[in-house]
């Protein structure tokens, strides 16, 4: 069965001309395209057709107040909080990025694929359940996790390496026993989240784990916290499903990030989740697009995650 990737058009209007100057730019998605197209990688990919989110989906992670503040953005600009911006059309980016996780959980439900990549924007690992901050309108990978519960798979594994820590991915499932939440980030570091002795809350005690790691961290400390905490507990939960928080901005020539990982670091990581989900929930694996600043390193590594989650399809 073949790689699913998810893009949609609608993912290039957040924040579009003219545009308030950001990081966080179309331009990223571009590059992404722009590199796979001319490495000849996009034959061998099952595309879904994507579609807005509902409201009903949405609820099942937000608020009505959250969800309401997207909508109310709709045709006007300016400032969620003081990182994230929207334009008139933002809100239909945020509805389409968190739509593209249903398009992904269909198609792997309706066996058209054997894992998937999202090249989505706005990223979401840092929107709360009311709260949109750091970049993230909507949490589309907490979304996509209930969503596949609503199809029967019950226990999801999330691994986030991106460079900031997911504190509104971790906030949505912290008291949740059967979504585990690993994170491997640069700390102390934005949003100030991520200690070690963060591990959940009443019934998801011990289903939240932090890896946080000093900056300057190389490849070789990443695999190592991989091979030593996050592919054991992998083991260990036994999800039917793993989604990855996969930000890039951990890599040494991202603007934001302060670590020295590699792209061949990135491809070791992502070789290693992947390896896990083979053994232990049949290579179901799916992965959205969070953080990475620098364009063609972005393209880069989103190339070599591909290219990994295509070998294992
Ligand atoms: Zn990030």
């Amino acid at each position: 069965m073949p790689t699913g990737f998810a893009y949609s058009d609608y993912f290039l209007l957040h924040n579009d001309q003219p545009r308030i100057p950001h990081f966080e730019s179309s331009d990223r998605l571009i590059a992404c395209l722009d590199r796979l197209s001319r490495n000849n990688l996009f034959p061998t990919f099952y595309k879904p057709d994507i579609k807005p989110i509902s409201i009903e989906m949405l609820s099942l992670v937000h608020t009505e107040y959250h969800i309401q503040k997207v909508q109310d953005s709709a045709g006007r600009r300016g400032y969620f909080d003081g990182d994230t911006p929207f334009t008139e059309d933002s809100w239909l980016s945020a509805f389409y990025a968190a739509g593209s996780g249903i398009a992904l959980v269909d198609a792997l439900v309706e066996g058209k694929i054997q894992n998937g990549f999202s090249l989505l924007r706005p990223p979401g690992h840092h929107a709360e359940r009311d709260r949109i901050m750091g970049f993230c309108m909507f949490n589309n990978i907490a979304v996509t996790a209930r969503y596949l519960q609503i199809n029967g798979f019950k226990k999801i594994f999330i691994v986030d390496w991106d460079v900031h820590h997911g504190n509104g991915t971790q906030e949505i499932f912290y008291s949740d026993p059967d979504v585990f939440y690993a994170s491997i980030h640069q700390y102390p570091f934005y949003p100030m989240t991520g200690s070690f002795d963060e591990t959940g809350f009443g019934l998801g005690k011990g289903t939240t784990l932090n890896v946080p790691m000093p900056a300057d961290s190389h490849n070789s400390a990443y695999i190592k916290a991989f091979e030593k905490k996050i592919i054991p507990a992998i083991e260990q939960f036994r999800p039917e499903v793993i989604l990855i928080s996969a930000g890039f901005d951990a890599h040494k020539r991202d603007p934001l990030g302060g670590m020295k990982v590699t792209t061949l670091g990135f491809e070791k990581i992502s070789d290693m989740v992947l390896a896990a989900a083979y053994h232990i929930c049949e290579g179901r694996v799916l992965s959205f697009l969070e953080g990475g600043y620098d364009k063609d390193t972005l393209a880069e590594c989103v190339d070599v995650h591909l290219t990994v989650l295509d070998s294992f399809s």
